[in-house]
């Protein structure tokens, strides 16, 4: 008898998407720090925004934690995560004899030098990015206090009066929307024309990659799925920006189970990408789970090449590795 043929899907799928060498290099200090100095490696907050490495890295021994207080004094690691942290952190684990790892993500420092250069020739900061994400906390935490004032929209643009209009400087949070903050540098310049901006953009190369990609996949797709956390900033702006550019739909998922797979119709367009801090092994379940449910065609849509590489810290590159 004739096979009943499945409904068809086309399934747009962006390159680059998904992780980012930042969050590449967090996850291999926690995962090298376990081989060398064993368990339990405590993590100061969620190494990456992604529930599937978190409890992954939890199984194979490190311990998350809210705050350093929670870390006992038995000599073993502590990791901060690719975000960044306050200059307090530091401070206080050196204070209390503590062994840290700093995961913070080479990008994320590079701003930090670039708020405190900032500081140092006499001027006062503008952080655009959104409060409360822990990247903001880290680089709000940076700075001496009262030098930085932290913009999140064009309406704090205008409502911003500084002492000295002269004296600016603004830097940015790293995962932002990149067509959102040109609104709100654009009004930043129009209001302060004597603003100094940082001398490279400070929204990553990774988040701009993956924002480009969805923006040409977008158009014409029934269901843009972006897969990353509910409290990744990265993911959510790759929905908005599939959105704005032209899917009908677009959600962000953790996992496969979250797809509204009986709604999707015969002949449907979809497109399929992923945060920085989501790892491939979830998108390679979406598409095996269209394959079971579709006759799938698979394009890929390839907006740039990725080659970024950063490496970790002396003390744990030199690490013999043993076989798990
Ligand atoms: Fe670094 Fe960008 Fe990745 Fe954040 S998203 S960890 S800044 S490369």
């Amino acid at each position: 008898a004739p096979v009943e043929a499945k409904p068809r899907l086309t399934l747009k799928l962006c390159e680059p998407r998904g992780f980012c060498a930042g969050v590449d290099r967090a996850i291999q200090i926690v995962v090298l720090a376990l081989k060398k100095y064993g368990a339990p490696v405590y993590v100061r907050h969620e190494i990456v925004h992604n529930k599937y490495v978190v409890d992954g890295l939890r199984d194979m021994g490190a311990v998350f934690v809210k705050e350093l207080t929670e870390v006992p004094d038995d000599g073993q690691p502590v990791v901060f995560s690719a975000h960044g942290v306050p200059k307090s952190v530091p401070a206080r684990a050196e204070a209390r004899d503590m062994f840290y790892l700093d995961a913070t993500c080479p990008l994320v420092s590079k701003v930090h030098k670039q708020g405190l250069r900032h500081v140092k020739l006499g001027r006062h900061v503008l952080l655009i990015g959104h409060a409360g994400h822990p990247e903001v906390v880290g680089t709000l935490g940076q700075l001496p206090e009262g030098s930085v004032t932290l913009i999140e929209t064009e309406e704090d643009v205008a409502a911003f009066e500084p002492a000295d209009a002269s004296a600016l400087g603004f830097i940015t949070q790293t995962t932002l929307s990149v067509d959102d903050t040109a609104g709100v540098v654009n009004a930043l310049m129009a209001k302060f024309p004597e603003l100094s901006a940082p001398s490279s953009e400070s929204i990553c190369y990774a988040t701009t990659n993956r924002q480009d990609a969805v923006k040409v996949a977008a158009e014409g797709t029934d269901l843009f799925v972006v897969v990353g956390a509910p409290n990744s900033s990265n993911s959510k702006r790759l929905v908005e920006v599939a959105k704005r550019f032209g899917a009908k739909d677009a959600i962000l998922v953790e996992s496969e189970r979250d797809i509204p797979w009986g709604e999707i119709a015969d002949g449907a367009r979809l497109a399929l990408s992923a945060g920085a801090s989501a790892p491939d092994i979830l998108i390679d379940a979406i598409i095996e789970k269209a394959r079971q449910g579709f006759d799938v065609d698979l394009e890929i849509v390839q907006t740039a090449e990725e080659n970024e590489l950063f490496p970790v810290m002396r003390a744990l590159r030199d690490t013999p590795l043993t076989p798990a």
